[in-house]
């Protein structure tokens, strides 16, 4: 029953939440505000199917705390998008841009729908219903919303253009993620896998390991997946095995070109059967790279250094966890990790460097974003990947002092930094 409960992503923050606040003495008071998001906003969204027909969806948004800034996050298309999990994203989000010290609260949306099943025009009169029904809650400095699983920087641009219709006045700075040349900014689109690798070789130098030749699994190859993978490969990393919804492959001594990878996936919807050799990528290759398939959830247990969870919720569960071999787990996905596996991997000494750190990068760079709109500004890439790195290098030495100063983990000491500036700006 409790591990039911606690696959509940919002039960399961508000536990982590707990878990962190018992190491601190903060006022009940303040405890039971970061229990409830300020406004929870649910709306329905007709829209005009190319058969004629209309359908109606359901959209979320909730802004969990507005103490440090604006709420800022993304927006999920997935079929499984439900109020709970909108709730806790938003928590995790107030956390997440607390650790990384933007000047963002929390926020998330979402609609429950897949995506994949709907024409291009569909798709656009969909972000633009959600856009009019969502209007009146957000703006520049109040709610800015983002990309997350399944929504674009295209479906952004949309959603920028509906809500700049809605108030009359072109507002840039209303989301981020948007493309480039329509007031995005350089490095966003790769900022999260960035970041995440930034905050990985942090911590590896802290604990003094060696990064060269470790073998990574990485479960989730859409942005984050994908940059990532191209960041450790080029690192000295083996990325020995990739999956996506679909699956994926295990190659033992390494995926030799990611890119020619990616463009097989493209092609052919999937990345199982992704064997290639040259740019020839097909099941005859497996045999010669001493290849097999593997179901999603293998690519957790494989005998790897390091495992990366960048699909959904609930990957690493008490059902897995005593399988997963890798000595380090980057969460690049949100609540990748139920209680009852954190309390596994922490017995196996395994360590896991939480979500809300390991992924904070593509806010960091969103946050960028939002500045350079808010100041007519325009950074060069560069620049914006150099005060990248300085965000998650402070960002994960802050949760690493953290751990050892209250002897917890790294999700703990995450979640004890993020609480500790929330308070002082409460
Ligand atoms: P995306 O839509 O670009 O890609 C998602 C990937 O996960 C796809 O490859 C999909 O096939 C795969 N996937 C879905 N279900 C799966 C399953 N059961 N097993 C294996 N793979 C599966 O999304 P994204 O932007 O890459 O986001 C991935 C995760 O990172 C999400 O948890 C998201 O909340 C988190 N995140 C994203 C950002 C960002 O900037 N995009 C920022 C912070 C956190």
């Amino acid at each position: 029953m409790a591990s039911i409960m606690l696959n509940n992503p919002w039960d399961r923050a508000r536990s982590q939440l707990h878990s962190a606040v018992s190491h601190l003495k903060l006022p009940a008071a303040f405890i039971e505000r970061m229990e409830k998001p300020d406004r929870v906003i649910e709306v329905s969204i007709p829209v005009k199917m190319d058969d004629g027909r209309k359908e109606t969806f359901r959209g979320y948004r909730v802004q969990h705390n507005n103490i440090r800034g604006p709420y800022k996050g993304g927006l999920r298309y997935h079929p499984k998008v439900d109020m709970d999990e909108v709730k806790a994203l938003a928590f995790w989000m107030t956390m997440k841009n607390a650790v990384v010290d933007v000047p963002f609260g929390g926020g998330k949306g979402g609609i429950t729908v897949d995506p994949k099943k709907l024409s291009e025009g569909e798709l656009e009169r969909l972000t633009r219903g959600f856009a009019r029904e969502l209007a009146p809650y957000i703006g520049e400095e109040v709610d800015v919303p983002a990309p997350d699983v399944n929504t674009s920087p295209k479906i952004m641009s949309w959603f920028r253009d509906e809500y700049s219709k809605v108030v009359g006045k072109d507002s840039p700075a209303v989301v981020t993620g948007k493309p480039v040349g329509e007031g995005g900014s350089e490095g966003r689109v790769e900022a999260t896998g960035l970041g995440g690798f930034y905050a990985l070789m942090e911590t590896m130098r802290l604990l003094g390991r060696r990064h060269n030749g470790l073998k990574v699994a990485i479960q989730g190859f859409g942005n984050v997946g994908s940059y990532l993978a191209g960041y450790m490969k080029e690192a000295g990393f083996r990325v020995v095995a990739l999956s996506d919804s679909k699956g994926g492959l295990y190659v033992p001594n390494g995926i030799i070109d990611l890119s020619v990878v990616a463009a097989c996936k493209e092609k052919s919807g999937k990345l199982a059967g992704c064997y290639c050799v040259g740019s020839v990528c097909d099941f005859s290759n497996m045999e010669s790279l001493g290849g097999r398939d593997i179901s999603s959830t293998e690519t957790l247990t494989l005998p790897v250094d390091v495992v990366v969870p960048a699909a959904l919720e609930n990957a690493i569960t008490e059902e897995n966890a005593n399988a997963v071999q890798a000595s380090i787990i980057l969460e690049m996905a949100n609540g990748p990790t139920t209680e009852e596996a954190d309390v596994i991997l922490k017995k196996k000494h395994v360590t896991v460097i939480p979500d809300i750190l390991a992924n904070s990068g593509g806010v960091a760079v969103s946050y960028f974003e939002w500045y350079q709109n808010m100041h007519d500004e325009k950074w060069k890439k560069e620049d914006v990947l150099a005060k990248l790195k300085e965000r998650m290098d402070t960002a994960t030495q802050a949760v690493y002092e953290n751990a050892k100063d209250y002897k917890v983990s790294l999700r703990e000491a995450a979640y004890i930094v993020a609480l500790k500036r929330l308070y002082d700006a409460a």
